[in-house]
């Protein structure tokens, strides 16, 4: 299939290959990986080298933790005022997309939030420019969403808050391109999109931000147990965490970060030049200088010319072109495993589309 799901979305097709040959007897134990222990020695050593890797690929300096957690990106819309946001503090959200919404309604629930820029007047065309963003000195943090996975915008620079930790939900794109992570204070990231199967989240956190934490929390919604035992507090998804370990030294197979932005930046090249050539008749729903490497959002001239698109791309073996059911329009997420192949059959079939319905 030509999979542009936007998230669980493709996974290299490499992976799932070796995943499948060591299903039933992984590296000679006679076991599968999910029937390991978490405390055994072989499976310790596929979690701190998926560790390992990240760090390699994300060049995450020492004084941050790597965790893996539980409960998707929603969860951490949770976690974060819990462990973070204190009586008489207040933490700034910048809202860009649906998922930035659904992080600020959560943190409502634990204290004094506000709004330090949004972009819903302009049905979130693009991310807010970073000289409008006004938060205060005194603020926990401030929360932004990296990539808009619905909305299909991006940061293509991120605002530099000094002090203030800035925590990012990189969701949909983490791996795509290199970052800073000196940047933040934190960043967090369901796996379900470029790292690996749905059920892990990783989460980077600097070590400084554990020791403010507050204490009085669930233990299992403390990051500070989590990076105290190395994410073996409890039962930690173990297949889900091997699956993203080799999605990581596939990653570093194909040369690393700086050769999975070069790869992305040429597939959604590809789509978005058969959106700007058509002359009107695809039209792209982000702003060009915000558009995301990751999502491709888009809408075709009229109702009808897009309802026949999508009824005939889904013939022609395409998967997941719909737009999110919230905007409408199509959406081809093209995540790092999707092929640039996949990208060139759907820009062929846009401008071949275009030429018979045009
Ligand atoms: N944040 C972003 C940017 C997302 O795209 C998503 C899911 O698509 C989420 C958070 C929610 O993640 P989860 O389904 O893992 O809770």
């Amino acid at each position: 299939a030509y999979n542009f799901n936007a998230g669980p979305s493709a996974l290299p097709l490499p992976v799932l290959e070796l995943a499948q040959q060591e299903l039933i007897d992984f590296r000679a134990t006679g076991m599968s990986v999910m029937e390991l222990s978490h405390r055994s020695a072989a499976y310790e050593d596929v979690h701190n080298e998926a560790i390992s890797n990240l760090r390699d690929l994300l060049s995450i300096p020492e004084n941050y933790e790597v965790l893996f957690v539980q409960g998707g990106g929603s969860l951490q819309f949770s976690m974060i005022p819990m462990n973070f946001l204190q009586a008489g503090q207040k933490a700034g959200y910048i809202m860009t997309g649906a998922w930035a919404e659904k992080a600020f309604e959560e943190s409502k629930l634990f204290g004094d939030v506000y709004e330090v820029a949004s972009t819903k007047a302009g049905n979130y065309r693009s991310v807010p420019s970073i000289d409008e963003l006004k938060y205060n000195a005194t603020d926990a943090y401030v929360h932004l969403t990296s990539n808009n996975t619905i909305f299909g915008t991006q940061w293509k620079q991120f605002p530099n808050t000094g002090d203030v930790p800035l925590i990012a939900d990189m969701s949909s794109d983490i791996l795509s391109k290199p970052i800073d992570v000196s940047n933040f204070a934190m960043i967090y990231a369901g796996a379900q999109k470029n790292l690996g199967p749905s059920g892990v989240t990783v989460v980077i956190i600097r070590k400084d931000l554990l020791e403010k934490a507050n204490k009085n929390i669930p233990t299992m919604l403390k990051y500070g147990i989590h990076a105290k035992n190395n994410s073996l507090y409890n039962t930690p998804p173990t297949f889900g965490i091997y699956l993203l370990g080799e999605v990581l030294k596939w990653a570093k197979g194909l040369g690393g970060i700086h050769a999975l932005e070069k790869q992305n930046e040429a597939k959604a090249k590809l789509i978005y030049d058969a959106i700007d050539q058509s002359n009107g008749f695809y039209a792209g729903h982000a702003e060009p200088a915000s558009r995301s490497l990751m999502n491709i959002t888009f809408t075709l001239k009229d109702e009808a010319a897009e309802k026949r698109f999508l009824a005939e791309a889904k013939q022609a073996g395409f998967v997941g072109l719909n737009g999110h059911r919230s905007v409408g329009g199509c959406r081809a997420s093209t995540y790092n495993a999707v092929p640039y192949e996949t990208c060139k059959a759907l820009s062929d079939f846009m401008v071949q589309f275009q030429k018979v319905n045009g």
